[in-house]
C-alpha cells in the first residue's frame, strides 16, 4: 500500500452552506462544512492529527498511542487516520469497561484496528503526565504519543489551516470548544478584525479562558449553553437539531455543534450581534456521536 502524503490527504476545500435559524433576524449566516471532509476522520480532528502524524512518520514510529473516553471523536479519528497512513493505533480509554457493552464509537475503533486499554480515571490521569508518557514509550519504544484530543502545538498548527477556508467578508466566526485547540489555532491565524465566539458545551467551562493556550487570545467564550453538561442533552436540543435539519439539511452533532447553534440562535434573538454581522459557523463534525440518539433525530 502506498501511504498518502500529509498535504494531499483530505485536502479539498470544504463548502460553505447558507444557514437559516428560527429567528426574525436577517443576519447572514454560513456554515463551513468540515464535517464533510471524511466520514470518520471528521471535522477539526483531522487538522489536529495532521502534523502529529507527520511527526510520527518522520520519527519512524509504527504506532500512534492516544487517549480518550467511551464516546471520543478523537479516538475514532485517530484509529482511521493511523490506518490510512499505515500506522498501528492504541488507545488509553478513560474508565473501566467492566461487563458493559462497548459503545458504538469504541466498537468502530476496534474494527479500524485500534487496540484499547481500559484504565481507571486515576490511572488515566497518571498516564497523561510526562512520567506517564515516558512509561508508555518504555513499553512501546516505536510509538508516538498524541495527547488527548490531539491538543498540542502540532495540533494547534494544523487547526490554523482552517482559516484558509474563511472568506474575507465575514465579521464573526463561531466555534465549538472542547479543549480549545481548534479555537486557538483559528484565532491565531485569523485577521484580528474578525471576532471569534466560542461555545463551551460543558458546565463551568469558563476556566478555559485562563488556560495557557487561550488566555492571551482575544476570544469571547460562552459556557451557558451546556444543556445539563458535557454529553448531556434535553428534548429542547433534539427539537432544535431537527428544526435545524429541516431548515438547512445540515445534520448537527449532539455534543458540540448542536449546542453551539442553539446558543448562537439564542444570542441572535437577544440581539447580541450587530445587524451588519456576517457569521461563519464552523461545523467541526462529530456526527458519529449521534448514534446513541439516532432514533430521535429526523435526519435522512
Ligand atoms: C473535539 C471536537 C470539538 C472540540 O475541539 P477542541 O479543539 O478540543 O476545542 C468541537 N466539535 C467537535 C464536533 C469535536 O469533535
Amino acid at each position: 500500500m502506498i501511504e498518502p502524503s500529509i498535504n494531499h490527504f483530505l485536502s479539498f476545500t470544504p463548502s460553505i452552506d447558507k444557514v437559516i435559524l428560527d429567528t426574525p433576524s436577517s443576519l447572514s449566516l454560513g456554515m463551513l462544512r468540515l464535517d464533510q471532509i471524511h466520514p470518520v476522520i471528521s471535522g477539526n480532528k483531522w487538522y489536529k492529527l495532521k502534523y502529529n502524524i507527520e511527526k510520527a512518520l518522520s520519527n519512524k514510529a509504527n504506532t500512534l498511542i492516544t487517549y480518550g473516553g467511551f464516546y471520543s471523536n478523537h479516538l475514532i479519528a485517530t484509529a482511521a487516520a493511523a490506518k490510512a497512513f499505515g500506522l498501528k493505533s492504541s488507545a488509553i480509554v478513560r474508565g473501566l469497561q467492566g461487563n458493559k457493552r462497548l459503545t458504538p464509537t469504541l466498537q468502530a475503533c476496534i474494527e479500524l484496528g485500534m487496540q484499547l486499554q481500559f484504565v481507571s480515571k486515576e490511572q488515566y490521569a497518571q498516564l497523561k503526565t510526562t512520567a506517564g508518557v515516558a512509561s508508555l514509550l518504555q513499553r512501546y519504544p516505536k510509538a508516538f504519543v498524541v495527547p488527548e484530543g490531539g491538543n498540542n502545538e502540532l495540533g494547534i498548527e494544523g487547526t490554523k489551516e482552517i482559516v484558509s477556508f474563511i472568506p474575507e467578508d465575514y465579521t464573526h466566526v463561531a466555534v465549538s470548544v472542547g479543549s480549545g485547540s481548534t479555537i486557538a489555532g483559528i484565532r491565531q491565524a485569523l485577521k484580528k478584525e474578525l471576532i471569534v465566539v466560542g461555545f463551551i458545551p460543558m458546565k463551568q467551562g469558563k476556566y478555559l479562558q485562563e488556560a495557557p493556550h487561550l488566555k492571551t487570545l482575544n476570544l469571547t467564550l460562552f459556557d451557558e449553553f451546556h444543556l445539563g453538561g458535557f454529553g448531556k442533552y434535553q428534548p429542547e436540543l433534539i427539537y432544535f437539531m431537527n428544526r435545524f435539519y429541516a431548515n438547512n439539511r445540515i445534520p448537527l452533532d449532539i455534543v458540540y455543534t448542536g449546542k453551539m447553534m442553539l446558543g448562537l440562535q439564542q444570542l441572535i434573538i437577544q440581539n447580541y450581534f450587530p445587524k451588519s454581522a456576517k457569521i461563519l459557523c464552523i461545523h467541526t463534525g462529530g456526527l458519529q456521536g449521534n448514534v446513541s440518539v439516532a432514533g430521535q433525530l429526523d435526519f435522512e
